[in-house]
């Protein structure tokens, strides 16, 4: 996949400017990354991200914890060392042990990281270090350092539903696919170099210092948390962060040594509240399930009886549905994406590594911008935010239906794809609410296929069933 070989290449090609004096009598300097981006333009990288994250997370809101979070890091935010981004800071309910921050100041912080934190000043600590990356510019870095950060960026745009194809080249379905096209995308602005990590983590032990925390409960929560790799990394969902933030030797040590040479002080910065809120984060209820859950398919199923002839089983988490047996099945990316069911030729790889669907059946979810989605609502934010990235989509007013057993909407779409013989396109894109989110299954062709296609999809749509 493109998307791959772009992290693959952010790796190699990665020069690490990074100078450590292990024991002499300087104090290490930090360096603010240089990078051909703007700060404009990192700031708006990093809110089009953000809202693709918040997308495929489910971010609570609870005003205590919420209230806390930002409580503690907007007094972070005010030293120097947090070099004046403008921060904010979300809760997502998961309960693997990570945080990370975006280009420009977003940051999402595990409900997992607060259980596993034994006191505030480690999770201070956890923000002083991601703020870190943020301040010294590293996700921008990374970025600025391909050739293709504008292709990248393109994607992002496309995926959150506010940039579109600029030439025409890439139509409706090509943007659909990447809508929960995966935050595996991300990695290019949340996976760092060892020489980054020590960076982030002495720029992040002198934010804590400045604001009255102490610096050494930042490198004692990683370093405890380091410890813990391997196969209990793996249950608590530990390894992504680990090896986002790779240890390049004992962090204690070298920030040990970094504050020798930070004014006296006494470290009593504390909300008193941390108590409190732990015991809301553990009676917060569990996790919901993600896109990417709902649309992999479950283990150990045996197909479905009275399937028409010909078809075969698919059944996912969210959904069952049964497709042609001579079709193929597959998600966009390994990070999961958009679920797309097509015949031999039923989707082509786009200029900015998307997948462009051309004739056939892409299921996903749609998750609306605020709240849970409702039928008519939420189906009309899809289609216009579909329509602002499609100059070429036009769409007629959705008409009522059941999908099994569920209120449903069809609305029937023409527009274009990137191919330059017949590039018109006839769109049914299916919605129903599901899981507090809006099901969306789309079903393509061209209009010369349209015949020969539609009695495929109707059998199709009669095979989907939900699990309730
Ligand atoms: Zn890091």
């Amino acid at each position: 996949m493109k998307r791959s070989t772009l992290v693959l290449a952010v790796v190699c090609t990665l020069t690490v400017h990074f100078t450590f004096a292990q024991t002499s009598g300087k104090q290490t300097q930090v360096k603010i990354q240089k990078t051909s981006m703007t700060r404009e333009a990192e700031i708006k990288l990093g809110k089009e991200a953000a809202t693709q994250i918040e997308r495929e997370t489910e971010v609570v809101k609870n005003a205590e914890i919420e209230t806390w979070l930002n409580q503690i890091g907007q007094d972070l935010a005010k030293t120097p060392q947090a070099n004046a981004y403008p921060y904010y800071f979300k809760l997502v309910n998961d309960d693997s042990i990570n945080a990370f921050a975006l280009p420009g100041g977003p940051m999402y912080v595990h409900t997992g990281l607060i259980k596993a934190a034994a006191t505030e000043g480690e999770v201070a600590g956890v923000l002083a270090h991601e703020m870190s990356h943020v301040a010294l510019r590293h996700g921008a870095a990374q970025m600025g350092k391909q050739q293709t950060w504008g292709t990248l960026f393109g994607v992002l745009g496309a995926a959150a539903g506010a940039i579109g194809s600029q030439n025409g080249q890439c139509g409706m379905l090509c943007q659909a696919g990447q809508i929960g096209a995966g935050i595996g995308g991300m990695a290019v602005l949340t996976k760092f170099s060892r020489g980054f990590e020590q960076d982030a983590d002495l720029n992040g032990a002198r934010m804590m210092a400045a604001s009255g925390y102490n610096p050494m409960d930042m490198s004692r929560f990683f370093d405890k948390l380091a410890a813990q790799s391997g196969a209990a990394s793996k249950s608590s969902g530990l390894e992504q962060w680990l090896s986002s933030h790779p240890a390049s030797g004992n962090r204690s040590q070298y920030v040990a040594q970094d504050i020798r040479f930070y004014p006296k002080r006494d470290y009593t910065t504390s909300t008193g509240n941390f108590t409190r809120v732990k015991q809301a984060v553990a009676s917060l209820a569990p996790p919901k399930l993600k896109p990417a859950a709902l649309l992999t398919a479950k283990a150990g199923t045996s197909p479905r009886t009275n399937l028409p002839a010909g078809f075969k089983d698919m059944q996912a988490a969210g959904f069952s549905i049964a497709y042609p047996s001579n079709w193929q099945a597959g998600q966009a990316n390994q990070g999961g994406g958009s679920l797309y069911l097509i015949p031999q030729g039923g989707a082509t790889q786009t200029q900015n590594g998307g997948l462009e669907l051309l004739v056939g059946g892409m299921i996903d979810y749609y998750r609306p911008e605020t709240g849970a989605a409702t039928l008519e609502a939420t189906t009309n934010e899809l289609i216009r935010g579909l329509e602002k990235g499609d100059a070429n989509l036009r769409a007629e007013r959705p008409s009522r239906l059941d999908i099994g057993g569920k209120a449903a909407l069809l609305t029937k779409i023409t527009t274009k794809t990137s191919l330059t013989r017949e590039p018109e396109q006839t769109v049914f894109l299916y919605t129903v609410v599901r899981n507090e989110m809006l099901w969306n299954l789309v079903f393509a062709t061209p209009p010369s296929r349209s015949a020969e296609l539609s009695s495929v999809f109707r059998q199709m749509l009669q095979t989907v069933q939900f699990p309730d």
